[in-house]
């Protein structure tokens, strides 16, 4: 069974800047692929009160559960980071493997896989790092404003009785309130990193929650958890919508009849015990309501993952949860029919079979943010995030939009009536509210000249949509003093909130434009998607392959690493032990190596998903095949007869202690002395690394078993592994603690 073991701050700083020094990379992410914004393009949006510098971001799951994930999602270009699910049963076993990115992609991932306490622990952390990296301008010092904006949103699940926990009450709490865990782990920041221990740090990590609830969880439970959230934990509140809303019948029509994905099998009965559409239609107004009346802001996520039944042979369980192409299409749909049935809904954020291709006509329908899984799971893995904000900047100039409200307005063709139907709504309040007709005579044409200065922005932008709305505020100040004060306070929440309210309306009415488009688009049906991978002819083992790097790149944890070894080939022979302490060489074999770059497995960081197996064109599972490194022998020995290894140096000695079949070997290397000692369980062996000769051994014990022989074959591979992986050409977590700087 894996068992994640966070890395750490300290660990993941000297790693990080390392790296970046001498590979031009942060945990395997390489420079080109780090987003730095784009020209001329002010991408940032507001969510839950708070700016991010992209719309985009992880959405909860395997890309925002450790601090390397939550750091690689943030260098690709992510501003707002879903933080992997939390609930009150942290100490789960997780099925392994636990996603399937074969095709569409299905998984049975959970909650986090830590412990609450190491949660929190990750995500304070990771909170520190990006500061440390904001004050040390390690990206450089020419980045545009706002680049660091970055919010933090929680994700928790899934019953009230697990909300309303201790652990849960405490683990809130420690997110909006990290004071004492930040001091703690300012000591952690030492040595070259010294200069940031006393950096002011946020104590508040987050005030917004994403709520995953139980399939089948009633609707007065949802309001009694989302009451709970916003009034007593004081939280903002997202609640994430499930497809089943859709109905069986819709989802079936669209999965089978438009996308053709004949074999995913429905599963009734989440259609029947989840919440339905009228009940989500009359429960959303009240918990909008409550919020309002705590001050807190309450918005929705389309979608969840589709449960359905399992009819592959990945997982053992019966049921799984697709995402992917078919469930863009689905959540779109259900996003449309939300829509219309509700036009004063909430802020709607989006995750669904995001793409770099989708995801400029997602942030043109007004969802703020748009949120990625499965596309990351692909090979390239979070270095995809930065086509997505290149693809969404290239379709702003194409519309010479230069912020995201402006590009919602022009994206679709829906801008001019969107212009209308908010200086509509103005006018229908104003001329409501106003008790005289000297009121009516200034706000009438206050309000055409609003809509006439928006339509010739529309046609011919010089100014940006922002400033102009900001001279209509400048302008509403001479109106406000001539009107009540009645009908001024309510013109003054239209005219503050113009640009917002533009950008809200030209997203409703893009959507039923948009969602056809991409319901038609051949990239979401089961031909497009129906391929796995290509595989090769090629068994994955222990040393050489056809480096593709796609294990590397496409694992969520940056768990496979590389290190770098000479090809050589070496012909060795094996010893017969002979009483008291003699032998004689007998013949052995060839040890080879073909390739200069191997590739390896940090355990701590694994949780044996099983997605470099996808990934990995030769057969077998780069995570299980490769050879497996531990952060230290306690966290080797704690994974019982697990395979693997973990190398100490210390005083100018290195050695590497591994477990291989339930078998213990050590190997202390003094390249100085040209001296290797290799043990075993029963006996120690002197060698002579320049000729790979034995030179004497001798038992632990002598009244216990005698070995008869010595084979080289597992020496030879420590060695090499000791030689290589801990070598400083390559900066990761195997060899990271014992680099000099
Ligand atoms: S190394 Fe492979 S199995 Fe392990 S976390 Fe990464 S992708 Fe998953
Ligand atoms: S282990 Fe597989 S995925 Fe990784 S580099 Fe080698 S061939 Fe590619």
């Amino acid at each position: 069974m894996s068992e994640l073991v966070p890395i750490p701050l300290d660990l993941q700083l000297r790693r990080a800047y390392l790296e970046y020094e001498r590979e031009d990379k942060i945990f395997d992410l390489p420079r080109r692929a780090i987003f730095r914004g784009l020209p001329g393009l002010d991408l940032s949006v507001r969510t839950n009160g708070h700016a991010a510098f992209t719309p985009l971001g992880p959405a909860a799951g395997p890309h925002s559960q450790l601090l390397q994930n939550i750091v690689l999602s943030w260098l690709g270009g992510s501003r707002i980071i879903e933080l992997k699910t939390v609930q009150v049963l942290d100490a789960l076993s997780i099925p392994r493997p636990c996603i399937d990115s074969e095709t569409v992609t299905y998984n049975v991932e959970w909650s986090q896989e830590l412990s609450l306490q190491q949660s929190l622990r990750e995500y304070v952390s990771a909170m520190m790092f990006l500061e440390v990296l904001k004050a040390s301008s390690l990206l450089g010092e020419d980045l545009p404003r706002g680049f660091y904006d970055t919010v933090f949103d929680m994700s928790a699940g899934y019953n009230l009785e697990g909300i309303q926990s201790a652990p849960m009450r405490a683990w809130f709490a420690g997110m909006m309130d990290a004071s004492t865990l930040v001091d703690e782990l300012r000591l952690l920041i030492a040595g070259r990193f010294a200069a940031y221990r006393d950096l002011p740090f946020p104590s508040r990590v987050s005030d917004t929650v994403t709520l995953s609830t139980f399939h089948g969880c009633p609707p007065e439970e949802i309001e009694r958890i989302v009451t709970f959230l916003l009034t007593e934990v004081g939280l903002n509140v997202c609640v994430k919508m499930n497809p089943t809303l859709l109905g069986q019948q819709q989802v079936a029509h669209l999965l089978y009849d438009v996308l053709g994905y004949r074999e995913i099998e429905l599963v009734p009965d989440a259609f029947e015990n989840d919440l339905r559409f009228d009940a989500a239609l009359d429960l959303i107004p009240r918990l909008q309501s409550v919020a309002l009346s705590c001050g807190r802001r309450f918005s929705l996520k389309f979608s969840n993952t589709l449960v359905v039944r399992n009819h592959r042979n990945v997982f053992s369980d019966e049921r799984m949860y697709l995402s992917g192409p078919p469930l863009h299409v689905l959540t779109l749909n259900l996003v449309r029919a939300f829509r219309e049935r509700m036009p004063a809904a909430p802020p709607l954020s989006f995750s669904a079979g995001m793409t770099a291709n989708n995801v400029a006509s997602v942030v043109a329908m007004d969802f703020v943010p748009v949120t990625t899984c499965s596309d990351l799971l692909r090979p390239g893995g979070y270095s995809r995030l930065h086509r997505y904000l290149d693809n969404l900047g290239a379709a702003m100039r194409e519309c010479h939009a230069a912020t995201i409200p402006e590009f919602v307005l022009r994206h679709a063709g829906k801008g001019r009536d969107a212009i209308h139907a908010v200086t509509a709504a103005m006018l229908a309040d104003a001329t409501q509210l106003s008790g005289s007709s000297s009121a009516r005579e200034t706000v009438i044409p206050f309000i055409t000249d609003v809509e006439a200065q928006l339509l010739r922005w529309f046609e011919s932008p010089g100014k940006s949509l922002r400033s102009l709305c900001r001279e209509i505020a400048d302008e509403f100040t001479h109106v406000a003093g001539r009107i009540p004060h009645e009908l001024a306070s309510h013109l003054q929440v239209h005219v503050s909130g113009l640009e917002d309210a533009l950008t809200v309306s030209a997203g409703s009415l893009n959507t039923p434009i948009l969602v056809d488009l991409a319901t038609g688009d051949p990239r979401y049906r089961w031909e497009s998607n129906r391929t796995a991978p290509k595989t090769i002819a090629a068994e994955l083992s222990l040393f050489d392959c056809i480096n593709c790097d796609k294990c590397v790149a496409g694992c969520p944890n940056d768990a496979m690493f590389v290190y770098s070894g000479e090809p050589f080939e070496v012909d060795y022979s094996n010893y017969e032990l002979l009483p008291g302490g003699g032998f004689r060489a007998i013949p052995g074999g060839t040890f080879r190596i073909t390739r200069a770059r191997q590739f390896a497995n940090f355990a701590d960081a694994c949780n044996d998903c099983g997605n470099c197996g996808v990934l990995c064109p030769e057969h077998g599972e780069p995570n299980l095949r490769k050879p497996r490194f531990f952060g230290s022998l306690e966290s080797l020995a704690a994974r019982g007869t697990v395979d693997g290894f973990h190398i100490v140096a210390e005083a100018g000695q290195k050695t590497i202690h591994c477990l291989i079949a339930g078998h213990r070997y050590r190997l202390t290397v003094d390249p100085a002395a040209d001296r290797a000692r290799f043990e075993n369980e029963t006996a120690e062996y002197v060698l002579q690394p320049g000729r790979n000769a034995l030179i004497a051994w001798h038992v632990f014990d002598a009244s216990g078993t005698v070995p008869a022989r010595l084979d080289l074959l597992p020496y030879l591979q420590l060695k090499f592994l000791l030689d290589n992986v801990s070598d400083s050409r390559h900066v990761h977590y195997a060899n990271v603690a014992g680099l000099e700087e």
